[in-house]
């Protein structure tokens, strides 16, 4: 996914989305482009989504989500597509607190612990109870 373009930059970007075509009674993809459009401060906040002047007086602001977004150029430049992240890799920390009151910090990949910063998890060869138990 893309990061929200700063507020007041210029940028182009295709959009692609499922939409339901009454006649036709059928779900297609409907793509759309922006073509050197300025973002515009939110009008609400929402994560992953941003707000551009369109230049329809009709329709003079869109809501554009980042996860229909399929092509974006800012300021002339290609911007960074990032990966999203699947949960099975998400890497997160948990701190706990020892029996003896130090505080050590385990590593969880996925939601399963892979790593402790406790004596034990050297000393068991990375088996340690933090380990055992998360
Ligand atoms: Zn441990």
């Amino acid at each position: 996914m893309y990061a929200v373009p700063k507020v007041g930059s210029v940028v182009s970007f295709t959009t692609e989305h499922l939409a339901w075509y009454y006649y036709e009674q059928a779900k297609k993809t409907k793509q759309l482009e922006y073509k050197n459009v300025k973002v515009l401060p939110p009008l609400w906040e929402e994560r992953n989504i941003f707000f551009v002047a369109t230049g329809d007086a009709k329709n003079p602001i869109a809501c554009i989500s980042l996860r229909c977004v399929k092509q974006m150029i800012i300021g002339g430049k290609q911007a960074t597509f990032n990966k999203e992240i699947p949960e099975s890799e998400r890497v997160t920390y948990r701190i706990i607190t020892g029996s003896k009151g130090d505080s050590y910090t385990i590593t969880l990949k996925g939601g399963k612990a892979i790593h402790c910063t406790c004596p034990g998890f050297v000393f068991h060869h990375g088996n340690c109870k933090h380990i055992r138990n998360n």
